[in-house]
């Protein structure tokens, strides 16, 4: 292994924090390439080991001195109790740095799993990568790939696009559409062209807070996507669900997934739309509800876009509260890592004090037990969710 070694001074992060980053100029120049690097202390203190990353902002990410094979299988191995799980079929089998794996995500759908190899590490070792899962995932039909990823672009890697973007690395070739189970509801994945890898699993706890409150519900979903929360709510006894997408390809999925559940009546109504446009068209027309919830995309995705995607959430928030009923739930998500918990709720706050209204916190969501965080790598908290009660 070449060595590289850090500038004066700058081994705290690595050394004492123990985060799995090192970026380009905390390095001594180096000659290099994209390959496992020994890392020393300015000092000559040897730190660890990690993987080079030539072309990127992230020159380093520490990973532990283990066969890749065995990290994967010790992350698999850490989802025993999703496994045995009757609840569901679907989950995260290696989440990242957080699993001592940069760069790599593996999601199991129903005895397929999809990945994305978002590092120069990930994507020198993901043939070893694809053949562990392939190995140690118990009924695991075939591993493929999704290649359309922006963060392959910071890396030097190349973004797929269309269907060159899907790649079978092992096993069989999957159907166009899964069929998993998520508490009291099926869903349609479309592991090929869907959002991440074809299904928000990372919403998996938030949908169960959601559908626990939504007995006798009118229930408003926005950014609905496939139907998820608007699903579980109208499995859990919701009286009518509306859900709302600016992607008809979502809502069409959204439309197959409900055909699936055998609900009885049809209570859904599916709306095509800006949901910024069509909450104001709600109020307008003096709209209400029992339950808004918005999760919507990534409105910042670097720490310079947070005020401006400050002003959106509040935006969305305060329409939304106001088309609550009295003792409305508000379920409300954030996932964009860039904006933290605190300046979250400081937002909804703001957006409850304009619209005059009170609420109070019923329950906090973060991503699931299958999206862990590693202790030392607290950029690992991307979502947020409040679930509020008007009072
Ligand atoms: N709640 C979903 C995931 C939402 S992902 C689930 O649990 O599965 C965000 C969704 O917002 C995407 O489907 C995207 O098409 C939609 N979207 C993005 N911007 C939008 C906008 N301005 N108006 C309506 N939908 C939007």
């Amino acid at each position: 292994m070449k060595r590289v070694v850090l500038k004066k001074g700058r081994e705290f992060s690595v050394a004492a924090r123990r985060h799995p980053w090192i970026f380009s100029g905390a390095l001594e120049p180096t000659d290099a390439g994209a390959e496992m690097v020994e890392v020393f202390a300015a000092g000559g203190e040897r730190l660890g080991a990690g993987f080079h990353s030539p072309n990127s902002q992230i020159r380093v990410r520490m990973m532990p001195e283990a066969p890749v094979a065995d990290l994967v299988a010790a992350a698999v191995g850490r989802r025993a109790d999703f496994f045995a799980n009757a609840a569901t079929d679907a989950f995260r089998l290696v989440n990242a740095e957080n699993d001592q794996l940069p760069g790599v995500v593996a999601d199991f759908y129903a005895g397929w799993v999809v990945c994305q190899f978002t590092s120069a590490g990930a994507e020198h070792f993901k043939g070893e990568i694809a053949s562990a899962l392939m190995k140690f995932v118990p009924f695991c039909r075939g591993v493929a790939e999704r290649s359309d990823v922006e963060a392959r672009g910071k890396e030097g890697l190349s973004v797929g696009e269309g269907d060159a973007a899907f790649a079978v690395l092992a096993g069989e070739e999957p159907p166009d559409l899964v069929e998993i189970g998520e508490g009291p509801c099926k869903y349609l994945v479309d592991v090929r062209k869907g959002h991440k890898t074809g299904f928000y699993l990372d919403q998996r706890d938030a949908r169960a807070a959601v559908g626990s409150l939504a007995n006798g519900a009118d229930v408003l979903n926005c950014f609905a996507y496939t139907g998820g929360f608007g699903l579980v709510a109208r499995a859990c006894g919701a009286l009518s669900v509306v859900q709302v997408d600016v992607s008809a390809d979502a809502l069409a999925l959204a439309k197959k997934n409900e055909a699936l559940q055998h609900f009885c009546g049809t209570k859904t109504e599916y709306v095509e739309a800006d949901v910024f446009q069509y909450l104001r068209s709600c109020r307008d027309e003096g709209r209400t509800f029992d339950m808004v919830v918005l999760d919507p995309p990534k409105f910042a995705a670097t720490k310079s876009q947070v005020m401006k995607a400050a002003r959106g959430y509040k935006d969305i928030n305060l329409l939304a509260m106001k088309l609550l009923r009295p003792n409305g739930i508000l379920a409300t998500f954030s996932c964009s890592g860039a904006m933290t918990a605190d300046l979250f709720d400081k937002v909804v706050a703001e957006a409850a004090s304009d619209a005059g209204r009170d609420f109070q916190v019923v329950a906090r969501t973060r991503q699931g037990a299958d999206h862990p965080v590693a202790l030392a790598f607290p950029e690992g908290w991307y979502l947020k969710g409040l679930v509020l009660r008007g009072v």
